[in-house]
């Protein structure tokens, strides 16, 4: 019996049977905007199956609950039993992206998948010696990796897990899973035969390369980086969840490295649980860079973001009217005929524009962000010939952070024009287009602070959206929450972050 199943005995997934009593801590809905709210129980009603709650901040409306409704506080963060897990999300294989995950149950956006505790975190401190004994062969001649993290997370799994997990990990997804062991697995497998090594090192020394090999692939294609330390956690369930740039699931960290899994929309019955594999700012890069970068993990994605035929994200400006916007056909490379003028872009100008294009995505790439003079010079040129571009984007970025201490006013447009573009070319919660608007309400509280409507509207929408990505009782939820109490100062009934 694993670790896992005889701390989670008793916990076969009979979430339902929960027994609330009266004085019992809980998150609960207010029914005044439908979000969680902590509360204590001052009443319960077996029949009607029904709570009757005090909310914390002494509002009086919606104070009856569902059972359905009332969640204990350590539901969202606190990692779920395996069987639990189980009943939750099936895996299966798929015609043309091996095995991935589905929901079994309908979700709404922002309800919790599941919560899973690492199978592994491999953090230096699991192993100190063969983390300095790694980082020295590192320092001698470089890993191709660029990192020990792979390599130290690949032994420490042999070091400290049951057979049973270290199988899970080799039954992982790896891009050739007959590899044959390259250089660097042999030389450290034979650097560590006579180094000083933690705990049963005897599990190390008669570890065989190509056994060695494929965990630290395994690690490479499925493991995240640790929030705060250099370091790598992997997961059981999650590592079948399949890349999409339209992510159907978004995810934050629970308790003790727990990956809390949520919906990032309404999803049916059976429907796909996939996540992104890229950060968030590079969802807002076109299709082809998006499509570069997942090379990393040796797949080209077909997700629907990938399959459309025009990409919204590399606009430029018509040649003829210089008012609408052209966006480019992929793969054919044309541009669509302009919807203000009705003109065609010529074969000449679509050479042009793409060349222009490819010299501008090399320059963006090379822009020094400190030097803010230079970055205002190549926007200002872009600006010419782009529009609803992604490299735009990166520019306003540059600007928004590198001005909003000198220049406020100026900075703010620069946000405004991020918070277009996102919701242009991809307009799902993200963490980014979050706190953007938390941001600009910030500096809207410092320039305007009169202009209530205005705050209230951007924490408003930073509130809603990281509901969605991370919960009501997150704290990145509770500083837009909090914003817009203290702007909306009133307690009355409705506003409680309506
Ligand atoms: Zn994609
Ligand atoms: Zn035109």
């Amino acid at each position: 019996m694993t670790k896992e199943q005889s701390e989670s005995k008793g916990d076969n997934g009979e979430e339902d049977e929960l027994k609330w009593k009266v004085g019992d801590r809980v998150y609960a809905l207010w029914a005044g905007n439908n979000s969680f709210y902590v509360s204590t129980i001052a009443e319960v009603n077996e029949t009607e199956k029904s709570v009757l709650v005090t909310w914390d901040d002494a509002d009086t409306s919606h104070r009856k609950v569902p059972f359905s409704q009332v969640m204990r506080p350590s539901d969202e963060t606190t990692a779920w039993s395996r069987a639990r897990i189980e009943k939750r999300a099936t895996v299966a294989e798929t015609k043309n992206k091996g095995r991935c995950l589905f929901t079994n149950e309908a979700c709404e956006a922002g309800s919790v998948v599941f919560v899973e505790r690492p199978l592994l975190v491999a953090l230096p401190a699991v192993a100190p010696l063969l983390w300095q004994c790694l980082q020295k062969l590192h320092e001698a001649a470089p890993l191709n990796l660029g990192t020990v993290t792979f390599h130290f997370a690949a032994l420490v799994s042999v070091l400290t897990l049951e057979k049973a997990d270290i199988d899970i990990i080799r039954d992982k997804y790896v891009p050739e899973p007959d590899e044959e062991p390259n250089e660097d697995v042999t030389r450290i497998l034979k650097a560590l035969q006579d180094a000083p090594l933690d705990g049963q090192s005897s599990k190390i020394r008669t570890l065989d390369a190509k056994g060695f090999q494929r965990l630290v692939s395994a690690w490479r294609y499925n493991s995240f980086g640790h929030h705060k330390e250099d370091g790598l956690v992997l997961y059981n369930r999650i590592s079948m969840c399949a890349h999409s740039c339209d992510p159907t699931c978004c995810w934050s960290y629970g308790d003790e490295d727990a990956f809390v899994l949520r919906s990032r929309m309404a999803l049916e019955k059976g429907g796909e649980l996939t996540i992104s594999y890229l950060q968030d700012e590079d969802l807002l890069k076109s299709t082809a860079v998006r499509q570069q970068k997942l090379l990393n993990w040796k797949f080209t994605c077909a997700c629907p973001r990938c399959c459309l035929t025009v990409d919204v994200g590399r606009g430029v400006r018509c040649q003829r009217c210089r008012v609408g916007v052209l966006y480019p056909k992929v793969p054919s490379g044309g541009f669509e005929s302009c919807k203000v003028c009705g003109g065609n872009c010529t074969p000449e100008d679509t050479q042009m524009l793409l060349r222009m294009e490819e010299d501008y995505v090399a320059r963006v790439e090379t822009l020094d962000k400190k030097d803010l003079d230079d970055v205002q010079i190549v926007y200002q040129a872009a600006l010419d010939i782009f529009e609803k571009h992604w490299i735009l984007y990166v520019m306003d970025t540059i600007l928004w952070e590198g001005l909003r201490p000198k220049n406020i006013m100026e900075a703010m447009e620069h946000q405004r024009r991020r918070i277009d573009f996102h919701q242009h070319y991809y307009f799902r919660p993200t963490f980014i287009l979050a706190w953007c608007h938390e941001e600009l309400g910030d500096s809207m509280a410092q320039t305007w602070p009169s202009r209530k409507w205005h705050l209230q509207q951007e924490f408003q929408r930073a509130y809603h959206m990281l509901s969605i990505l991370c919960g009501t009782t997150h704290q990145y939820t509770a500083s837009p929450y909090h914003k817009l109490w203290q702007a909306t100062n009133s307690a009355s009934n409705e506003t409680k972050a309506a």
